[in-house]
């Protein structure tokens, strides 16, 4: 039988434009269906957006560090709009990229909220396509939990389009959005309140990053409340008023909820067509990325595996693989994933956290660690620290932990990835000549184990 398409994909993210592009380089005929913007979260209202107001929200404390350099500069006033609208400009440009990519690689763009009729056929409005595969790629959405008041709150969403910039903000959650946006606002110039529930936020990171990095928030003047929930929020003209389960209640001008993304499984059909969904609504597949419908294929944030656009634009490559060449089927490999938080100092993290290591291979670890002074506030006087740590099989001397706070540490743990995806070992990181004078020479200098 032939088809329209040799593969429809819904969603254009990163996972889903990577994958339709790829698979039309490969000679397939290929669809893509987008109902919202061209590059998906990450571009549009996610890592893309972040970055720039990351590097916004650090003007105030370079022009302060620079006077010990010699330089006064006038200080602020800072002008929200125009970040705002630059971040927007630019993001339009990105969107018109990826338009280019697509067209390019001759991918039909189709605008509008696709549904799944039957395995085959996909609907968009009164249209009807027919494919031989297809590919779900639709990725995730801000979740708010339930809670009186929710509707007062913002997610990252509304973040990047604020009319206003706040004096007082507060962010609800402890994972990389909250602590993302919680240096975002204080670098700007708002008040900042992080509440997290538990004991000590990022959870899944290594532990001594973590109290690490709740010290420097601390020191940048955020206000860290750990163990504590929100109750309800109430709105008071533009202000909100929040209750706390401790019995103290906080007035602030925005409420932002970081609490996690939801798949968007919603409205496509998946459960007419038999597509099977875990209990958070994430498409359930296999290792090649096949769901529970033999020609339904799912990438991204919608499988619930890991929320990060360079893993789905990796599944987006297995697909383009597995379905239009002859040559072996690929996955990807989930266990050594770099990571960043663009928390300001950043955290750069790949393979085990020191507490892992010691659960999988008991007393055969070693734990390696440098805390020092960036030397550029070895002028400025500013209190913040660069925390650097290496974890070590020792039977078989492999690297299997890399963990940085400090600036630029995604950037450097980016080159320690490369070395571990190739199974670098302690002794080749001690044969490595340094770079002088950088932070990243440490990762090659530590020769004492702190801990065994
Ligand atoms: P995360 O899953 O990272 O963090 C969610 C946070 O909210 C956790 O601290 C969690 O607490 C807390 N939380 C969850 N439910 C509730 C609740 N009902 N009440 C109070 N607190 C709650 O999600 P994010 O929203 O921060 O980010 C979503 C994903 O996006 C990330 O996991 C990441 O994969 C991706 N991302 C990646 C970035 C990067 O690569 N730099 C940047 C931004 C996002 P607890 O720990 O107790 O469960």
């Amino acid at each position: 039988m032939s088809y329209d398409y040799d593969l429809f994909v819904i969603g254009a993210g990163s996972g889903g434009v990577r994958a339709a592009r790829m698979s039309a380089g490969n000679g397939a005929r290929v669809a893509v269906a987008e109902g919202t913007y061209l590059g998906g979260t990450c571009v549009n209202v996610g890592c893309v957006p972040k970055k720039l107001f990351v590097y916004g929200s650090h003007f105030a404390e370079d022009a302060e560090d620079a006077r010990a350099y010699g330089w006064d500069f006038e200080g602020g006033p800072f002008d929200w709009p125009r970040l705002r609208d630059n971040k927007t400009r630019e993001i339009e440009r990105l969107n018109g990229i990826y338009r280019n990519l697509l067209d390019g690689a001759g991918v039909d763009i189709k605008w509008g909220r696709a549904v799944l009729e039957d395995p085959h056929h996909v609907r968009i409005g009164d249209e009807i396509f027919s494919t031989a595969s297809v590919l779900i790629a639709t990725g995730s959405w801000p979740t708010v939990p339930d809670l009186p008041g929710r509707e007062h709150a913002i997610t990252s969403n509304e973040a990047f389009y604020l009319e206003r910039f706040p004096e007082r903000a507060v962010v609800v959650g402890g994972g990389y959005i909250g602590v993302e946006f919680a240096g975002i606002f204080a670098g700007l110039g708002a008040r900042t309140t992080l509440i997290y529930r538990g004991a000590m936020f990022l959870r899944g990171f290594d532990d001594e990053i973590r109290e690490f990095v709740a010290a420097e928030l601390d020191k940048k003047g955020i206000d860290l409340r750990f163990s504590t929930q929100v109750e309800s929020i109430a709105a008071h003209g533009d202000a909100r008023h929040l209750e706390l389960d401790s019995g103290a209640t906080l007035d602030t001008d925005l409420v932002l909820y970081a609490t996690g993304r939801t798949p968007n499984t919603r409205g496509l059909g998946l459960e007419t067509v038999g597509v099977a969904l875990n209990e958070r609504g994430g498409v359930l597949v296999d290792e090649f990325y096949r769901t529970s419908v033999g020609n339904v294929y799912a990438i991204g944030d919608v499988i619930d595996r890991e929320q990060l656009t360079p893993v789905a634009i990796a599944e987006g490559m297995c697909i383009a693989n597995n379905l239009f060449t002859d040559k072996p089927k690929r996955t990807v490999d989930y266990d050594l994933i770099p990571t960043a938080v663009f928390c300001q100092p950043n955290i750069g993290t790949v393979g085990l956290t020191e507490a892992a290591a010691r659960e999988r291979f008991g007393s055969d670890v070693d734990v390696f660690g440098a805390d020092f002074k960036p030397m550029k506030h070895t002028l400025t006087g500013r209190d913040e620290r660069t925390l650097m740590k290496l974890v070590v099989r020792r039977s078989d001397d492999r690297v299997i932990g890399a963990h940085m706070v400090g600036p630029e540490a995604g950037e450097i743990i980016q080159g320690l990835a490369v070395a571990m995806t190739a199974g670098a070992t302690k002794e080749q990181f001690d044969r490595t000549i340094g770079i002088h004078p950088t932070a990243a020479e440490e990762f090659v200098t530590m020769r004492q184990p702190r801990s065994r």
